[in-house]
């Protein structure tokens, strides 16, 4: 038997809403000879002796506690084999490649992968031997991504753990889609997870009666890159409804192009998400968003009618060509929609070029603190709340996304966020990562 902790690097309410995590608890613990507990942030230090730790690498800012937690378990669980996975090993795992030994290229449905690695096996498809294949970035590159050419319902987590306290509430979570069929040039997902693909809309249902049956829940939270873009959405959400009309559905965030008169009469949502990302047409045709101003205002006017009144917008700056026009569109668009309804949300935070994204070259721009400050003062009386995450955050993100195995001692030499980001900037190194 083959004892396995599965480690989600940050606080148990995001990781209790990570679909990944069900995902691996459900697929390791199918097979008899391992048994598979989930961690968090807060309860990994209990880990000892086990065969195989596996953490799944959601968000670059996770890695100081990634190395935290590595360095303490190796002592713990000497025989341990420590595995990556997740969205940042598929985009760039090298900063932590000398503290894992194998990094999952991929998505692990359909596969035996884990259960092999966790065996002792070598040389296999879709796995990043850092050791062995070496920590440049065409080293890393030249492992071929796997992924299963269709999701089915197998290996689909039916029983999932829910709590209160998870990003989403107590929600089941229902993947529909993974990749995306649109073409953002900023977007690191599109590339990722390519192809798109939807789940059939019968294997669709069957997750939601099995879900249904064996989660404790109240709410359905519809997981894809764009919700809206899934074709039959409309019956999925129907059926959903038909079910149990007290299930509350959240659809994340919708594309403003897909927004339909019908789709929010079933949703009934309190609060509509749109991401237009720029304020002026013109950036967003150039980082092909493909979202016109037409699409936004028919969304908005859905909305009203759906008696809709909290509008929540997401928006980048420091886009590649931008101009200080495109700053003051996001403001007049802004006090324009807060025309028209009680409350009005947006956050704005600085594009990053995320690899294997189209951008992935282009500058990370520094000046994006000041245009956020800006934007927050101008609609100060407008009454419309602005949201920004911490900026030296987004620039460690940069740094991480971008960096190299050269960045591993650092970040354990200065585990803490602002220590790491002092010592590249005393050493003149943040430009690197940046330009
Ligand atoms: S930003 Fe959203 S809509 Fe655009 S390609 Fe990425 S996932 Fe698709």
């Amino acid at each position: 038997m083959k004892n396995v902790a599965l480690i989600y690097p940050n606080k148990f309410k995001g990781g209790i809403s990570c679909l990944a995590m069900h995902i691996l608890y459900y697929h390791l613990n199918k097979y008899h000879d391992i048994n598979c507990n989930m961690y968090f942030i807060e309860n990994y230090e209990e880990i000892r002796n086990n065969n195989a730790i596996i953490i799944t690498l959601q968000y670059e800012n996770d890695y100081f506690n990634v190395v935290n937690i590595i360095t303490k378990l190796r002592q713990n669980n000497p025989n341990a084999i420590f595995i990556g996975g997740g969205p940042c090993a598929m985009a760039n795992p090298l900063p932590l490649a000398n503290f894992f030994d194998a990094f999952v290229i991929g998505e692990i449905e359909g596969t035996n992968i884990m259960h092999e690695l966790i065996h002792g096996k070598t040389d296999l498809d879709g796995v990043y031997y850092p050791k062995f294949d070496g920590v440049n970035k065409e080293d890393f590159r030249r492992i071929k991504r796997i992924y299963p050419k269709k999701i089915t319902t197998e290996d689909y987590p039916t029983n999932q753990f829910t709590h209160p306290s998870g990003a989403y509430g107590n929600a089941f979570l229902l993947e529909i889609g993974r990749g995306c069929p649109r073409r953002c040039k900023f977007c690191m997902a599109k590339s990722i997870y390519y192809p798109p693909r939807f789940r059939k809309l019968d294997d669709l249902k069957y997750l939601v009666d099995e879900g249904l049956k064996h989660t404790k829940t109240n709410k359905i939270a519809l997981i894809s890159p764009s919700v809206g873009d899934y074709k039959h959405i409309i019956e999925l959400c129907q059926y959903i409804k038909e079910k149990n009309e007290n299930i509350s559905i959240s659809p994340s965030s919708l594309r403003a192009d897909t927004i339909k008169d019908e789709l929010l009469k079933i949703l009934n949502l309190k609060t509509l998400t749109i991401a237009p990302e720029a304020g002026s047409e013109r950036l967003r045709e150039y980082i092909k968003k493909d979202i016109s101003y037409e699409d936004i205002s028919n969304a908005l006017d859905i909305a009203k009618n759906n008696k809709i009144d909290k509008i929540k917008l997401y928006y980048m700056v420091g886009l590649p060509t931008e101009t200080k026009e495109d700053i003051e569109e996001i403001i007049t668009l802004s006090k324009n929609i807060k025309k028209n309804f009680r409350k009005v949300e947006i956050s704005v935070n600085p594009f990053i070029p995320k690899p294997y994204s189209e951008f992935e070259n282009e500058p990370f721009n520094l000046e994006s603190k000041n245009n956020i400050k800006y934007i927050e003062k101008s609609l100060r009386k407008s009454n419309v709340k602005v949201n920004y995450e911490n900026f030296n955050a987004m620039v460690i993100q940069c740094v991480l996304c971008r960096g190299g195995a050269e960045l591993g001692n650092l970040l354990k030499n200065y585990n803490k966020p602002i220590q790491f980001l002092k010592y590249l900037k005393k050493n003149d190194m943040l430009s690197d990562y940046l330009m």
